[in-house]
């Protein structure tokens, strides 16, 4: 192992907002990224206009918050740089109705993921540029961190350089939203799209929830309380991570007792084995070969039966109900919700 980074990373220094002051940001959307994207632009200075639809519940917070507002049709004729942050379901229909028309030579096109261009579901014209600005978290935490002076870790990518700007004019966004000042690193459409992808199956969203699943259906199986079997299989679970995401595995082993390390070293892989190694690259490969995306696609034009399904036996699984109860029951969790309501405000 070498300490050489095998990207690049971009800091303040290396970006210049006022490379945007001659330009016009239409912000499409006002969810979780966009209103972050918007503001922080909006108070770096740079010229904002929000699109979206005529009465989308949106409008009224964007209006409230100081925003011009438009359609997207008209945010995307008057900006030359445009930032779309809408769901990435609905980015290709958006795209051919409101984007493309007003596309001109020079204009940049802008994501902040980068599903639809790496699988072909928008193809933008020769003579745009296109870039990524991903923030490497939720939208409120964008928002959050940039009033208090901090920044949020960000990816950077281009796709298509036409200018020979495209990479400034994207350090100039990824500064105006606060993300160089805690860094910014240099990918590309396709290693962030697929790595995404990857994370949240196999480790993040999937990966977690189903092993908490078993984890506590095999306690409540064998005869244990629903109650214990909550605490030991998801509760502590934030305990654990919290230690992992201050100084990585080696703090999670040292803060735990002996017992807690010898059993799961000794026990983990026999648990996540060579198996479910197996089935990560199972996933990855259908990732990479586009599999998954167009089962994706599919799923949301034939009106999202088997998402809903499984959505609904997600929220029917008993440890839901049993959390539910217990985290009404107990302080630790209302004293957070508070906090976190304070925090978001
Ligand atoms: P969101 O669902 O929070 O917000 C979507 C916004 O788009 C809403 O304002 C909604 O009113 C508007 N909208 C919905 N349909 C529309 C339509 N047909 N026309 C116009 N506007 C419409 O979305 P989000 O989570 O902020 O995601 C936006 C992009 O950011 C996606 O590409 C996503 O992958 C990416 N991203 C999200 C996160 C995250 O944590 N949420 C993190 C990094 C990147
Ligand atoms: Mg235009
Ligand atoms: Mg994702
Ligand atoms: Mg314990
Ligand atoms: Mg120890």
């Amino acid at each position: 192992m070498t300490d050489e980074f095998t990207t690049e990373i971009y800091y303040d220094d290396d970006a210049d907002v006022s490379t945007l002051d001659d330009e016009t940001v239409a912000v499409l959307g006002y969810g979780s990224q966009g209103h972050a994207h918007a503001l922080n632009l909006h108070e770096s200075g740079v010229d904002v206009i929000v699109g979206l639809r005529e009465g989308s519940a949106s409008r009224d917070a964007a209006e409230a918050d100081g925003l011009t507002v438009a359609t997207p049709d008209e945010a995307a004729k008057q900006a030359g740089y445009i930032s779309v942050l809408v769901p990435d379901t609905v980015q290709a229909s958006v795209y051919e109705n409101a984007i493309e028309p007003n596309l001109e030579a020079g204009d940049t096109l802008q994501f902040a993921h980068g599903l639809n261009i790496h699988y072909g579901q928008i193809e933008p014209p020769e003579g745009v540029d296109v870039s990524m600005v991903a923030p490497k978290s939720p939208g409120h935490l964008v928002r959050r961190n940039y009033e208090n002076d901090e920044g949020t870790p960000g990816l950077l990518a281009v796709y298509q350089d036409t200018t020979g700007d495209a990479e400034e004019r994207a350090l100039a966004y990824a500064k105006a939203i606060g993300c160089t000042r805690a860094g910014v690193i240099e990918t590309t459409f396709q290693e962030e799209v697929e790595s995404d992808l990857f994370g949240e199956q196999a480790v993040l969203c999937g990966g977690v929830t189903s092993l908490v699943k078993h984890g506590y259906e095999t306690l409540v199986d064998a005869g244990y309380s629903p109650e214990i079997a909550y605490f030991e299989c998801l509760n502590e679970l934030k305990l654990i991570v919290d230690l992992m995401y201050e100084g990585g595995h080696a703090e999670m082993w040292d803060s735990v007792s002996d017992t807690a390390e010898y059993g799961g070293l000794s026990r983990g892989d026999r648990i996540v084995d060579e198996h479910v190694r197996e089935n990560m690259e199972e996933t990855l490969e259908e990732i990479q070969n586009g599999e998954f995306t167009r089962e994706w696609i599919l799923e949301n034009q034939a009106g999202r039966p088997s998402y809903t399904q499984l959505r609904q036996a997600e929220k029917n699984h008993e440890i839901e109900e049993v959390g539910a109860r217990l985290r009404d029951l107990f302080a630790w969790a209302e004293e957070e919700d508070t906090e976190d309501e304070e925090d978001d405000s």
